[in-house]
């Protein structure tokens, strides 16, 4: 008697066991599963007898596609390395590419079965993207051995005509990372566009004037004065030049560093901080659901001089560059914002219907008065600053910035700006990383991209 019970009790443990076991299994299984197909060591399950949808470029050029069981990629290099971190590289690697993110419809993947489903099930998505790989190409070649990234879009439908980020690899020839020591690959998985935030330098100017247009009411009338060097409470603030008495639309074309230093310290830490939020800083952004690293704008600990480096893209302040490239097509579109895509079209292999993405409906963010002086101020920066030789005759409206990052690194060099005619409806930012300033690095970069880009439009219409 005593030994059946004593049986019956491991038999009682033997079934916990197993409940346990595959409760804890389910748990796993629910959680990790899609990684565990998609991590590099299973790549036989995805890379295996298996069929996938292909990736198009908006030219139709396939980026990726499944021929005979294996994952192919376009043909060039320049294109492989240029669209990797929107296509990916087969792996969740790169998490916020496209074969990450709609990798059930591209490959059949789902949570029941896997791979697993006979082919008549799975659906093999085609996915048709925004982008212009040939462009994406030759822009990403312009950054030689330099980090950053590059983006431009429609802001009038939301394409994503470019987007690049750098460092990039090749697919086909993937480099040894663990070899890299000298940082040559440094982040090379993340895409600078979405989950990167630089200091902003200059291009950050246009916040304040827009915090100082929207909350002083003689902010563009009234003269600045720039003695080059300025001492707030002890701590100096410097200007590039002694610019004198300037006005705001002359203080923004020449980047004199007082006024907006002046602009910041007079609104204060409340008034500045509310109007960068308003903005979009300190709060999450998104591009197709993915969330982008945050822009931070924190002056609580700030002295007064730091406050008035604050207004000058320095001190602590941090940009996205997709969430600056809203902000530059908001600015374009009399201040509405039509949300940035990539995706343009999911479709059935072989089907004929294209399952078209609906565009998201154009929202208010900036006050219409505020974005047309902007517009104008950054049209008078581009013709009277930098020339519109830079873009080859085409009247755009822009800004340039160079952070500083270090005293022994080069700074980071932005341009951001849009088209000043609607007809040819383009926003951009460029930022090289390390690439000294804004106008001599990523001008160049910028200019090619917006010419380019023009060329095309002019031959469709
Ligand atoms: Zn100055």
């Amino acid at each position: 008697m005593r030994n059946m019970k004593f049986r019956s009790l491991i038999l009682y443990f033997v079934i916990f066991a197993f409940f346990a076991g595959l409760g804890y299994y389910i748990f796993e299984f629910t959680r990790e599963s899609r990684d565990w197909a998609f991590s590099p060591v299973n790549r036989h399950l995805s890379n295996g007898s298996l069929s996938g949808g292909k990736i198009f470029d908006t030219n139709g050029e396939i980026l990726a596609q499944t021929v005979s069981g294996k994952r192919v990629y376009h043909e060039n290099e320049d294109i492989r390395k240029a669209v990797l971190h929107t296509v990916g590289d087969g792996s969740t690697l790169i998490s916020t590419s496209v074969q990450s993110r709609y990798n059930a419809g591209l490959f059949g993947y789902n949570f029941v079965t896997g791979f697993g489903a006979p082919d008549y099930f799975s659906s093999n998505q085609d996915i048709t993207l925004t982008l212009d790989s040939k462009i994406c190409a030759s822009v990403s070649k312009k950054f030689g051995d330099k980090k950053g990234t590059a983006l431009a879009y429609n802001y009038k439908t939301g394409e994503v005509i470019c987007m690049v980020s750098l460092p990039t690899y090749d697919v086909n020839n993937r480099p040894d990372f663990s070899k890299d020591t000298d940082g040559k690959y440094d982040g090379v998985y993340l895409n600078r566009a979405l989950s990167a935030a630089y200091t902003p330098g200059s291009v950050f100017k246009i916040f304040t004037a827009m915090a100082g247009i929207e909350n002083l009411s003689d902010a563009e009338t009234r003269k600045y004065e720039c003695e080059k060097v300025k001492i707030i409470d002890g701590e100096k603030v410097t200007c590039m030049q002694n610019h004198g008495k300037l006005d705001l639309k002359t203080a923004l074309s020449k980047s004199c560093d007082i006024a907006f230093c002046d602009i910041a310290i007079e609104l204060g830490k409340e008034k500045m901080t509310r109007a960068l939020e308003k903005f979009g800083f300190n709060s999450s952004q998104y591009f197709e659901g993915i969330e982008l690293t945050k822009s931070v704008y924190d002056v609580n600990l700030a002295s007064k001089a730091d406050l008035g480096w604050s207004g000058i893209g320095q001190y602590t302040d941090t940009l996205n560059p997709m969430h600056m490239l809203k902000i530059m097509g908001t600015l374009a579109n009399e201040g509405n914002l039509v949300e940035p895509f990539v995706v343009k079209s999911f479709s059935v292999s072989g089907a004929k219907e294209n399952q078209k993405l609906t565009k998201t409906s154009e929202k208010s963010v900036i006050s219409k008065i505020t974005a047309g002086k902007m517009k104008e101020m950054m049209r008078f920066t581009m013709k009277n600053q930098y020339n519109d030789s830079l873009f080859g005759g085409i009247p755009m409206c822009a800004k340039t910035g160079t952070a500083e990052v270090g005293e022994d690194k080069l700074p980071h060099g932005w341009m951001v700006g849009f088209s000043y005619d609607e007809k040819f409806p383009i926003a951009f930012v460029v930022v090289v990383e390390n690439g000294d300033f804004g106008i001599k690095s990523a001008g160049p970069i910028a200019g090619a991209m917006v010419k380019e880009m023009h060329g095309i439009f002019a031959k469709s219409k």
